[in-house]
């Protein structure tokens, strides 16, 4: 069976830096592997030690520092890396993020079984690029995969989280899913995990090389730009009291109110002084 795991190198920062096309600076900050595929991670290799013969590749779309987070998988028991890069990427939207990465599981392993991603990345946010990848190769997926119940070589149960209860679905191969946090514990590498990854080479796949015309990724090939990029800055004032509690619910009431107050001012065109508060 042959697994790809879609994996993003994120920020390890709160400091976000911006470039001049309002996207996010990534090169030269430092950046961890986002936490939903930690789990997408532990799920593939629970599949491997509950079959035999899985082959378990990681596929990341993103700059040379990215190699780093491949070895590190490496070391915990996947067995390849690809690392997707190439400057014609830059700009890339999650339509052409989705379409890139869709090429290169393409071009590396066009047999594969089971596309693996995280739910969501922390630093967009969007949860398109999963879907996204699905459409790219017109695979049925299942997002919001909690755990699985049985796993073989043709196909998966799965147990997927939804608002109201938990569904439990069963899909063929080739198929996608999307994890969510779970209950596992992510593994830490052994000494031989690590010796192994200082000597597997990680495969490197250009724009040229899955067979992307420049019009087909990157800025030039995403439909969505950002226009307005801006940190969201906390105006909020403290204030310390040190009172008894009657003195504290007084003072709380009036804050109340006259929260509320402003509030009904700045938000009811038709509001006039006099008027009873809310
Ligand atoms: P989600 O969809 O929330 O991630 C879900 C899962 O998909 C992840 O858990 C992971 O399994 C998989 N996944 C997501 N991204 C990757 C990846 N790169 N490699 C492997 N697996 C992945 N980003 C840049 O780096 N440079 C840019 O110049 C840039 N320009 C952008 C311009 C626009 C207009 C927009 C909208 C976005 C831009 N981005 C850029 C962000 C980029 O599109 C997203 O990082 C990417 O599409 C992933 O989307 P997301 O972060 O919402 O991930």
């Amino acid at each position: 069976m042959k697994i790809a795991l879609c994996v993003k190198q994120v920020p390890d920062t709160t400091d976000i830096r911006w470039t001049e096309n309002n996207t996010m600076q990534r090169e030269g900050v430092e950046s961890v592997i986002n936490p939903y595929d930690i789990y997408a991670t532990e799920l593939a290799l629970n599949i491997a030690e509950e079959l035999k013969d899985v082959e378990i590749t990681a596929f990341t779309m993103g700059p040379s520092q990215a190699e780093s987070m491949l070895k590190k998988l490496i070391s915990i028991g996947i067995d390849n890396g690809v690392l997707i890069s190439d400057r014609k990427f830059a700009g890339s939207d999650t339509y052409a993020t989705g379409k890139t990465i869709a090429a290169a599981i393409k071009t590396a392993m066009p047999d594969f079984d089971l596309i693996i991603c995280g739910q969501f990345a922390v630093d967009g946010d969007t949860a398109q690029t999963g879907p996204s990848i699905a459409g790219n190769l017109n695979i049925p997926q299942v997002t919001y995969v909690r755990t699985f119940e049985k796993v073989d070589k043709k196909h998966i149960i799965l147990k997927r989280e939804l608002d109201d209860g938990v569904e439990t679905v069963k899909v063929n191969y080739p198929a996608l899913i999307c994890v969510l946090q779970d209950t596992y514990e992510p593994r830490r590498p052994l000494i031989n995990g690590i010796k192994l990854a200082s000597c597997t080479q990680i495969r490197i796949l250009s724009a040229e090389d899955i067979g992307l015309k420049d019009e087909e990724t990157g800025l030039k090939g995403s439909p969505t730009y950002v226009s307005r990029a801006y940190r969201n800055l906390s105006n909020h004032n403290a204030q310390k009291y040190e009172l008894s509690v009657d003195e504290s619910v007084n003072i709380l009431k009036t804050e109340i109110n006259q929260y509320c107050h402003s509030e009904l001012v700045s938000e009811s065109p038709n509001y006039h002084e006099g008027q009873e508060d809310a």
